[in-house]
């Protein structure tokens, strides 16, 4: 059933000598039971941390040195580019590509993202894995339901888990998940050091989430893939962003002025920021990420609601495009 929530910070030696719970900021049992399902389905060793960027940040200072270079997928979450660029001051070096062809020699950590947020791009897996570097996929909109890039090749798989993994908008957390253990006790020693952990109420909120994770995301898609194929038809959009499975996708109207209509006219659909809820969000992302986005991109995370509401709510917004 249910694990029991256990917020303790401390627990009793045994015969005098630390146990296998000692310290929360080290372990902690629901944390624990939380990382087992995630490895389970992504088939590695999982470790979570207190949101996606606190996991990204732990990753690269775990597993990378001053002066190691990052090469970047240009479609990535906008904030991964931004938090390597924080780390500069720091030796970090990052150069960007494109992800649909092969990353550039000489890198020593490669990052892709798929699909990508929000231009739902896919990498070419395969050019990835042939890389020498460290291999990193942030899976986050793809899901373990559609992808598992540890099969594909790849090293690591990171999740911002406050999206689909927990899937309800009510938790920050994020996730790494190592096909080498030896990654996985570098990231869990820096992670102790640091502090970067996930409070055991987050951690329960992910044992329940991911419960729900198939039946959420394969409805979701469904419907995301019906409101693409309308959208697709319709004389307001020029443009589809959709790579045929999953439950983001992002649309492009006419310019800035008449997206910002279409995000403030839904009434089912809250206009508000972050993705992989059962309620559906949308918003134009030109506000966030200047001009690596086209001014009139609209970003929609589809959730639960029924997919001819959506289509209805969002149909009579784009009369205001
Ligand atoms: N990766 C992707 C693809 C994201 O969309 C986000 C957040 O939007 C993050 C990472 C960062 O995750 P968090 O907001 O949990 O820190």
């Amino acid at each position: 059933m249910e694990p029991p929530l256990d917020r303790s910070t401390t627990w009793p030696y045994i015969d005098g000598d630390p146990g296998p719970f000692h310290y929360a900021r080290n372990a902690h049992p629901v944390g624990v039971e939380a990382e087992r399902a995630l490895g389970e389905l992504e088939g590695g060793d999982a470790l979570l941390f207190s949101s996606g960027m606190g996991a990204e940040t732990a990753l690269v200072l775990a597993l990378l040195s001053p002066g190691s270079t990052i090469a970047l997928s240009e479609d990535a979450y906008y904030g991964t580019g931004v938090l390597f660029g924080e780390l500069e001051r720091w030796g970090l070096q990052h150069v960007l590509f494109d992800q649909t062809g092969p990353p550039p020699p000489g890198a020593d950590l490669v990052w892709i993202e798929a699909p990508s947020n929000p231009l739902l791009t896919m990498p070419d897996f395969e050019a990835a894995v042939a890389h020498p570097g460290l291999v990193v996929c942030d899976a986050t909109a793809a899901t373990p339901v559609h992808l598992h890039p540890l099969e594909l090749g790849c090293d690591i798989v990171l999740h911002s888990a406050t999206k689909y993994l927990a899937g309800h908008h009510d938790v920050l957390l994020g996730a790494v998940v190592c096909k080498n253990a030896e990654h996985a006790a570098r990231l869990h020693e820096l992670r102790t050091r640091t502090g970067i952990v996930a409070a055991p109420d987050a951690a329960w909120l992910l044992v329940r989430g991911l419960k729900t994770l198939e039946v959420r995301v394969s409805r979701q898609s469904q419907t995301a893939r019906i409101l693409a194929e309308r959208l697709e038809e319709h004389a307001s959009v020029r443009k589809v962003r959709y790579p045929g499975f999953g439950a983001l996708l992002s649309f492009d109207t006419a310019d800035g002025a008449s997206a910002r209509r279409v995000e403030t006219a839904t009434t089912l659909i809250v206009n508000a920021t972050s993705l992989g809820g059962v309620q559906s969000t949308i918003e134009t992302r030109h506000r966030w990420e200047g001009d690596r986005v086209p001014e009139g991109l609209v970003r929609l995370s589809v959730g639960l609601e029924p997919a001819d509401r959506l289509w209805l709510d969002l149909a009579d917004a784009l009369e205001q495009a």
